[in-house]
């Protein structure tokens, strides 16, 4: 071993359970691209002040969970901590939304880095996938992104992801609640933090575990009876959609998220094999996240899912996936001219878009049958001195253990019939 360890609440992904990661991502992107998705990719570090001005000061997020860094330059940067913020920075400054038509859709894959408190599924270091509708204010937009969501758990095998679903009004509802809100908060016995979230964030109490706090909630005035006409039928019409789609979702009244860009539809999607670490992915509307930013009025909604617990709710659930075999033919060969010989084998073979390995290190024939069995691979190419000087090689089904020869020449041709 090292005398080096991956940093606290870090861990790295590792073959063969990487494949899994892999599909995940793979899978959620899938209905994404389908769906008219286009890929972007922005830097994994942005302008310190992107994050405390597009994900809000008071949420944990930018005031106690933020890699900052200072530059040689003297630039003040952040580890990105989430992805809306800096897809939304990426197409404003290419003027993205002025060139082609709105809503400009993008989907984006990758790290993000969270100075919190480790523990099993809560991690420093994670991963997501995400996507954003930016430019257009149309329920449908919103119904499109929670089903394109539930069809990649869907297709994943997932059954025990549930959909909670809100509305936090907009610009003219949700000060007229917040008032009232904090008035309810203002009358309960709340230490001297959470006091302060009243005055700073009042909704995020209401997404508050502790049950010294959760038993005072009771009674706490809701948003969905303050919603204004406008916010009001915009929600329905979103449930509406996704009744249609045949998609189930539980109204969550309470539901807010930890950043502060949400307006109107927001959802969660949870899983209950996961422990306190439910929440497999989020997101919502953020209407005002441009104008906030310095840009025009751009409408927006979207969502991202974490990859690790993504994995976490699939082993939560015995879900095997079907991940295609990493190598198709294991080639071992036995001397030094067959190592030739079969190396060009190899080669055609990868060519061809068959995944081959071999053994390396000129390994005697046992060794090299248990790598070729480990390898998962469907056939061994094998070839010894014997077998060359007759112009042949033999060819193993792993599975059934039957072995024949076939002429050198004639290997790969005959490697291709029997994969099929
Ligand atoms: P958020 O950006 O906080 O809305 O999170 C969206 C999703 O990212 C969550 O539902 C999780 O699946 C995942 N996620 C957020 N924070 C972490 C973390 N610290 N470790 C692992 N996954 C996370």
């Amino acid at each position: 071993m090292s005398t080096f360890k991956a940093p606290k609440g870090t861990y790295d992904l590792l073959p063969p359970d990487s494949g899994r990661f892999l599909a995940v991502r793979e899978a959620i992107a899938a209905p994404l691209r389908d769906a008219g998705y286009g890929y972007i990719e922005t830097p994994g570090f942005e302008d310190v002040r992107l994050f405390a001005r597009g994900v809000g000061e008071s949420t944990d997020i930018v005031s106690k969970e933020m890699y900052v860094f200072t530059t040689k330059g003297g630039d003040e940067l952040a580890l990105r901590p989430e992805g809306t913020a800096a897809v939304l920075r990426a197409v404003l400054e290419s003027n993205l939304h002025k060139t082609g038509n709105l809503p400009v859709k993008v989907w984006y894959s990758g790290s993000q880095y969270r100075y919190e408190r480790p523990q099993k599924g809560r991690y420093r270091h994670f991963s997501q996938v995400g996507a954003e509708a930016i430019g257009a204010e149309d329920p449908l937009l919103d119904a499109e992104l929670i089903i394109l969501a539930d069809q990649a758990y869907r297709s994943l095998g997932l059954t025990r992801h549930r959909i909670l679903l809100n509305s936090l009004g907009d610009a003219t509802c949700r000060p007229v609640y917040r008032a009232a809100l904090q008035d309810f908060l203002r009358a309960l016995d709340l230490d001297e933090e959470t006091r302060r979230r009243v005055e700073i964030n009042p909704l995020r109490v209401l997404d508050d575990k502790r049950p010294e706090v959760r038993d005072q909630l009771t009674g706490a005035p809701l948003l969905a009876d303050y919603l204004c006409d406008a916010c009001k039928a915009y929600h329905e019409e979103v449930r509406a959609l996704l009744d249609g789609a045949g998609v189930r979702y539980e109204d969550d009244p309470k539901l807010v998220r930890g950043l502060d860009y949400y307006t109107r539809t927001t959802f969660e999607f949870v899983h209950d094999g996961l422990g306190s670490q439910s929440a497999v992915g989020g997101g919502g509307r953020y209407d005002g996240l441009s104008e906030m930013l310095g840009g025009p009025e751009l409408p927006s909604v979207g969502w991202a899912l974490g990859v690790d617990r993504t994995v976490l709710a699939l082993e939560a659930e015995g879900v095997v996936l079907d991940l295609p075999p990493v190598t198709s033919v294991y080639a071992i060969p036995l001397g030094e001219a067959a190592r030739r010989a079969l190396f060009e084998k190899v080669t055609e073979l990868r060519r061809a878009g068959i995944a081959t390995d071999l053994s390396f290190g000129g390994r005697g024939l046992k060794g090299a049958m248990k790598s070729a069995n480990r390898s998962g691979a469907r056939l061994a190419l094998i070839a010894g001195e014997r077998d060359l000087v007759d112009g042949s090689v033999q060819l193993k089904d792993l599975e059934s253990g039957e072995q024949h020869a076939v002429p050198l020449a004639q290997a790969v041709a005959e490697i291709q019939r029997l994969l099929g």
